[in-house]
């Protein structure tokens, strides 16, 4: 890890290096300063992967959960410090917990209301997964949009992700393949720093 990475750098990041489905859960999380099970689980795993470490970890959790939301500090303590601290492995068995493939995240139960874990490319609605790319993520090429919504549709969600990477990135036929979103990040962090 080359990038000595703090908190306040997850906005900027997000933006630029992240894959959608993080960057789908650190919008949500920014914007209603709370996130349910599923996706703190998904998040916070792939935050250790890009290397936050567990104490500016605690701090972005308390900074949203706490000062910009609405829970107690007590009840942050009691309910999520553990939580976060057992996923660096600093609690429990010491097991460093390994963050989500997209295998994984695909397969695993799909989102409910008011929850944005999983793939956005697996499952958002064909609908949703246009309006979204061209509207907030800044995709305007037609024919990249209906690349990707196509390639979604017929179940080849990495590979709609690796368009949208190369896309974002302006690199055509990188050739990577995307399989974990924690790769995605570093292969991004190689192309910007
Ligand atoms: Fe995330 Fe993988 Fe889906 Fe890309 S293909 S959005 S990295 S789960």
């Amino acid at each position: 890890q080359t990038e000595t990475i703090t908190y306040d750098m997850l906005d900027t990041l997000a933006k630029k290096s992240y894959p959608l489905c993080m960057r789908h859960l650190h919008e949500q999380m920014t914007k209603q300063h709370h996130l349910k099970h599923l996706g703190r689980l998904q998040y916070r795993l792939f935050l250790k992967g890009i290397g936050l470490s567990l104490d500016e970890c605690l701090k972005f959790f308390r900074n949203e959960f706490v000062s910009n939301g609405s829970m107690n500090p007590t009840q942050f303590e009691r309910e999520h410090v553990y939580n976060i601290r057992h996923a660096y492995g600093q609690e429990g068995k010491h097991t460093s917990y390994t963050p989500y493939s997209c295998v994984k995240i695909i397969q695993d139960p799909p989102p409910g209301v008011n929850e944005y874990h999983g793939c956005p490319y697996r499952h958002w609605d064909p609908n949703t997964l246009k309006q979204r790319l061209s509207t907030n993520y800044g995709i305007h090429d037609e024919q990249v949009l209906n690349e990707i919504v196509d390639r979604s549709q017929n179940h080849h969600y990495q590979i709609a992700c690796q368009i949208y990477f190369e896309y974002q990135h302006n690199v055509k036929n990188h050739g990577i393949g995307i399989n974990h979103p924690n790769q995605y990040f570093n292969e991004s962090r190689k192309i910007l720093t």
